[in-house]
C-alpha cells in the first residue's frame, strides 16, 4: 500500500500537536522484527500491545483467515446461531481454563470489552441468584481494566481515568498488594452489596507488578468467604505470557470469571473473551431458566477471528511456545538485571514469563519529566522498541520467539539510551 500523508490519523494515547505527520509507519513484520517504511528494522520488545505472542509474519494465520472468509467472513451470533469456529475455539478454551463446566462468552474488540462484560456478567449473575444488591465492584491501585466505561472506572491509574471519573458508580479501588484491605472493603461496603473483585495476576500496564508472595491465595479466599465473584484480568497474562497457559495456573487460581483477549489471536485479528465458570453460568444455563444475559456485540464470535485464534493456538501447542517462555524467563531476569545498577534506574522487576519492566528513578523523573519518553525514543533509534509504562519504566514483554541473542541486545539497547541520557 503507498503511503499518504498521516496527519488524518489521531493516535490513542498521544500528544497529536506533536506527533501529527510524524508518526514511524509499521509495515511488516518478522519473527520479533518489524520494519518501516523506510526499510528500517526494529526488534520488537514488546510484542506491539503485549500481544503478538507467536511473532510477526505468521501465514497460517492468515491462511486461516482466508480460508475462512471465503467460506463464511462473518455472522452474528445474537439469540439463535452459532458457527463452526466460535464453538470450536469455545470448547479449545473452556479445556484449557482451570475452572470446571466453563462457558464462553466472546466479545468483538479487544480486552476492554471482555472487562465491561464480564463486569455486567457479575451484576447479571447475581440478579439472577436472587440478591440484585451485590452490585459494588472491587478492583486494585495500579490496575489496568482497558478503556470501556467500566474498565475505565476500574482501571487503578489516575492518570488515565482523572479527566473521567467518575463514569462507573459502585467501583472502587484498594490497595494493589495487601489482601487486608480487600477484606476491609468489602467489610466496610457490606459483603451482601459486593459483587466482584477483578485482579490481573500479574499488573501488566500498571508496571509489571508481580503479586506479593501468598496475596492472591488470600484475595481469592477472602472472595470465597465473602461470596464475591473472583475476576481474573488475563487480557496481559493469558496464552503463555507467564510461562502458563494463564496466570491462574501459574498462582494457583480457580477464578469465577475471566476475561482474555491479546494472546487468543496473537493480535492477528481483534477478539476477547469472558470465560464463566460452572458457578456464574448455572443460572443461565438451568433447564427451564428465564435468565438472559441481555449484552453482547455485533462481532461476538466472529467465524474469521476465531478461525484465527484457532490457528494461533495451534502455532502456541505445536513450537511448544509455554515452554519456551519458560526457558526464556530466567535468560530475560538476567540479561536485565545489570540494569538495575545503573544511577537512573530504581528497580527490574523480571522473573515471571516475558515480562519486565525497567524502572527509572522517581527523583530522575521529577528532575526530567520528559526522561522517559527520551529513553523510549533513544531505544528506538538504537532499533529497538518499547514504551513508558506509566510514565516510569520501560516495558519488556516480546514475543515468544524472541532469541536469547535478541534479549541481550534489549538489555544493551536499554544500557547504552540509559547512559546517552542528558
Ligand atoms: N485488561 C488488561 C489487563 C489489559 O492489559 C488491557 C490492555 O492492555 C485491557 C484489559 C484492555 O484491552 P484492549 O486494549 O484490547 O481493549
Amino acid at each position: 500500500m503507498t503511503s499518504v500523508s498521516s496527519d488524518r490519523l489521531w493516535n490513542p494515547f498521544a500528544s497529536m500537536a506533536t506527533l501529527s505527520g510524524h508518526q514511524v509507519k509499521i509495515v511488516r513484520g518478522e519473527g520479533a522484527t518489524v520494519w518501516d517504511a523506510g526499510g528500517t528494522p526494529y526488534l520488537d520488545a514488546i510484542a506491539s500491545l503485549w500481544y503478538c505472542n507467536v511473532g510477526y509474519g505468521r501465514r497460517e494465520l492468515a491462511e486461516a483467515a482466508a480460508a475462512q472468509m471465503a467460506d463464511l467472513a462473518a455472522f452474528h451470533t445474537f439469540e439463535f446461531s452459532t458457527n463452526l469456529p466460535a464453538e470450536a475455539l469455545a470448547s479449545r478454551l473452556a479445556d484449557l481454563v482451570p475452572m470446571d463446566d466453563a462457558r464462553v462468552f466472546f466479545t468483538a474488540g479487544g480486552g476492554s470489552d471482555a472487562v465491561d462484560s464480564a463486569a455486567k456478567l457479575a451484576l447479571a449473575y447475581w440478579a439472577a441468584s436472587g440478591e440484585p444488591e451485590k452490585r459494588t465492584i472491587l478492583s486494585r491501585e495500579g490496575a489496568y481494566h482497558g478503556m470501556n466505561a467500566y474498565g475505565t472506572s476500574l482501571t487503578g491509574i489516575p492518570l488515565l481515568t482523572a479527566v473521567f471519573d467518575p463514569l462507573v458508580g459502585l467501583v472502587e479501588r484498594v490497595a494493589w498488594d495487601d489482601a487486608a484491605a480487600l477484606a476491609a472493603a468489602i467489610a466496610r461496603i457490606g459483603p451482601q452489596r459486593v459483587a466482584a473483585f477483578f485482579c490481573e495476576p500479574v499488573i501488566g500496564a500498571g508496571g509489571v507488578l508481580a503479586p506479593p508472595d501468598g496475596y492472591l491465595d488470600e484475595v481469592q479466599r477472602i472472595c470465597r468467604e465473602n461470596d464475591v465473584l473472583f475476576v481474573a484480568d488475563e487480557v496481559v497474562c493469558g496464552f503463555g505470557r507467564v510461562g502458563e497457559w494463564f496466570g491462574s495456573q501459574r498462582f494457583g487460581l480457580r477464578p469465577d470469571l475471566m476475561t482474555v483477549a491479546k494472546g487468543l489471536t496473537s493480535g492477528y485479528v481483534p477478539l476477547g473473551a469472558v470465560i464463566a465458570g460452572e458457578r456464574v453460568a448455572e443460572p443461565f444455563f438451568r433447564e427451564g431458566s428465564t435468565d438472559v444475559f441481555r449484552h453482547g456485540y455485533t462481532y461476538s464470535g466472529h467465524p474469521t477471528a476465531c478461525a484465527v485464534a484457532m490457528a494461533n493456538l495451534d502455532v502456541i501447542e505445536r513450537e511448544d511456545l509455554i515452554e519456551r517462555v519458560r526457558s526464556l524467563e530466567g535468560v530475560l531476569a538476567t540479561a536485565l538485571k545489570p540494569l538495575a545498577d545503573h544511577p537512573l534506574v530504581s528497580e527490574v522487576r523480571s522473573g515471571v514469563g516475558l515480562l519486565a519492566a525497567v524502572e527509572i528513578r522517581e527523583e530522575a523523573r521529577a528532575e526530567r519529566p520528559d526522561l522517559v519518553p527520551g529513553l523510549v525514543k533513544a531505544a528506538r533509534e538504537r532499533g529497538v522498541l518499547t514504551r513508558g509504562l506509566r510514565g516510569a519504566s520501560l516495558q519488556v514483554s516480546p514475543p515468544f520467539v524472541v532469541s536469547e541473542q535478541e534479549i541481550d541486545r534489549v538489555a544493551a539497547v536499554f544500557a547504552e539510551s540509559l547512559d546517552a541520557a542528558p
